[in-house]
């Protein structure tokens, strides 16, 4: 399945970052809602946060997190459980109408050895996908370009969420 793996070198800044810090991205990004803009929060729901990923697998690559810290699914409630779920449709349903992949991978990886930036905080991970994607780093291999991009899709994505009934901040 080579042809399915993305190439995204500019996620290692995310790695060294994390190896530098105990802190928690998500529960930095809940605790201070002022800063939803530049954190790139899409969605805070009863449960759950949604966020923009700034180190992307590929354009749109969103992530859905409880708002409780916990590291495992036998941890989080029946309620957050539905509403995760819940999110992962919507999730697709926003960046279908925002950019139209042609398919996502969603999912989630436990422990530093499976691949998990932040261990301690579960997350899903949405992707979007296009047939040929994985040239996306030949396309957007500037940091400054994805950055910028980013804060574009955000406000497309919540302009989008405003008009079809969707979650919001
Ligand atoms: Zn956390």
């Amino acid at each position: 399945m080579q042809r399915n793996n993305l190439w995204a070198p500019w996620r290692i800044n995310y790695i060294q970052a994390l190896d530098k810090t105990d802190g928690c991205f998500i529960c930095d990004n809940l605790q201070h809602p002022d800063d939803d803009d530049k954190n790139l929060v899409l969605w805070r729901t009863e449960h759950s946060i949604v966020i923009l990923n700034r180190f992307p697998y590929n354009n749109g690559h969103l992530l859905i997190a409880p708002t409780r810290h916990i590291a495992e699914l036998d941890q989080a409630t029946e309620e957050e459980l539905l509403e995760m779920i819940k999110l992962i449709s919507q999730s697709q349903k926003a960046l279908s109408l925002a950019i139209q992949p042609h398919g996502f991978n969603v999912g989630m990886n436990f422990g530093r050895s499976a691949g998990a930036g932040l261990p301690g905080h579960l997350h899903i991970h949405v992707v979007p996908r296009w047939d040929g994607d994985t040239n996306f780093m030949s396309v957007c291999s500037d940091t400054k370009v994805i950055s910028q991009s980013l804060s574009e899709l955000l406000e497309l994505l919540k302009k989008i969420s405003g008009e079809h009934n969707l979650p919001s901040i």
